[in-house]
């Protein structure tokens, strides 16, 4: 029943919208017994039965399955019915408004999320980036000591230049051990008195040797070109180093280099480090040049038997092809001689690299 008066009250309202659509500005309309809303109508499942009787009675054509949001006109017969209905009605719109506002709290969520993401994505691309522009910005340090920070672990870190110290597989010095016993070539030595230059260069002493010194071996020759020293010797020969080396660098004329190393243990005084010693610059990279003249023969040992191997510089640039030569007999240098060296230096010896099968010969 209160369908009923629910749909009468609505049919009653349609036609008095009808009325004033046909004629807007004339007779006044026909005042509708309730405000109709379309939004605050619904479907009903009991409308068909509503219509059947309402098109009985040949009224105006109505939507029978529509229900009016009325609210009770003067005369209507069912306050309580009709009340149900509105609390009915109303209860469907605050679920609706409900439900629509948790669609857009949702809606708000997901679209938050994905800022977020977005937002840390955009994020880690860009660290990202920063870290390889890092990695790939070349170094150029030129630093570098035996110890520490900037010591041998870390060379290739401080030049991009230097990768080699880190990444090659020919790195010099290396435990002379296990070598292939052969006769091995005869060096000859030309070397001959000669002036000479001495530097304290951060690193070592440095002697630089007039030209005309020649060293041969095989078919090649190599031009003496400077020598240093170290403490501890660098080499070791069967994991036994000494207390000191001194190595001689020689270049040939393509521009190979082939690195000489005379051990030294302690015994009697060495006319050529005593020569060195005498003529120590009293600056760190300061030049001295004597005005006498050095043999770089007095820093050779008696015999000639040796190991040889392909390797690198011990110091940075680490750079590798070169020939080594490790003379087998040591030299000998007074406590003396050695306990000057040790003031100035210490420790300055880069560590013993791995060999990675390389070849060692040595001679009979
Ligand atoms: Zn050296």
């Amino acid at each position: 029943m209160r369908h009923l008066i629910a749909l009468l009250a609505c049919s009653l309202a349609m036609a008095g919208a009808s009325a004033s659509d046909s004629a807007p500005s004339s007779a006044a309309p026909a005042k509708p017994v309730a405000e109709f809303k379309a939004s605050d109508a619904k479907v009903d499942g009991k409308s068909a039965d509503v219509k059947a009787i309402l098109e009985g009675k040949g009224s105006v054509p109505a939507k029978p399955s529509i229900k009016p949001n009325l609210k009770p006109a003067a005369a209507a017969p069912a306050p309580a019915a009709a009340d149900e209905d509105q609390a009915e009605v109303d209860l469907s719109v605050r679920i609706a408004e409900r439900l629509a506002q948790l669609r857009e709290q949702q809606a708000a969520r997901v679209a938050a999320a994905a800022r977020a993401k977005k937002a840390a994505e955009a994020k880690r691309r860009k660290e990202a980036e920063a870290a390889i522009a890092a990695a790939n910005k070349p170094k150029n340090g030129t630093h570098w000591t035996y110890e520490g920070e900037y010591g041998p672990a870390n060379w290739s870190n401080i030049n991009s230049a230097w990768a080699k110290c880190s990444t090659g597989k020919r790195q010099s010095p290396i435990d002379l051990r296990d070598g292939i016993k052969v006769d091995l070539e005869q060096i000859t030595f030309d070397y001959h008195p000669s002036s000479f230059s001495e530097i304290d260069n951060g690193h070592t002493i440095q002697v630089n040797v007039g030209g005309g010194n020649f060293l041969t071996v095989g078919n090649m020759s190599y031009e003496l070109q400077q020598f240093h020293f170290h403490r501890p010797s660098e080499e070791r020969i069967n994991g036994k180093g000494t207390e000191m080396v001194i190595h001689f660098v020689h270049r040939s004329f393509e521009g190979k280099l082939l690195v000489l190393a005379v051990l030294l243990e302690r015994g009697r005084a060495n006319p050529l480090i005593q020569t060195v010693w005498n003529n120590l610059p009293l600056e760190k990279q300061t030049t001295v040049s004597p005005s006498i003249v050095l043999d770089p023969n007095e820093g050779l040992p008696e015999k000639r038997e040796y190991f040889t191997y392909m390797g690198s510089l011990t110091e940075p640039p680490c750079t590798e092809d070169v020939l080594w030569i490790v003379m087998k007999q040591p030299m000998q240098a007074s406590p003396a001689q050695m306990a000057l060296f040790s003031r100035l230096y210490p420790l300055n010896a880069r560590p013993v690299q791995p060999s990675n099968g390389r070849m060692i010969k040595e001679s009979n």
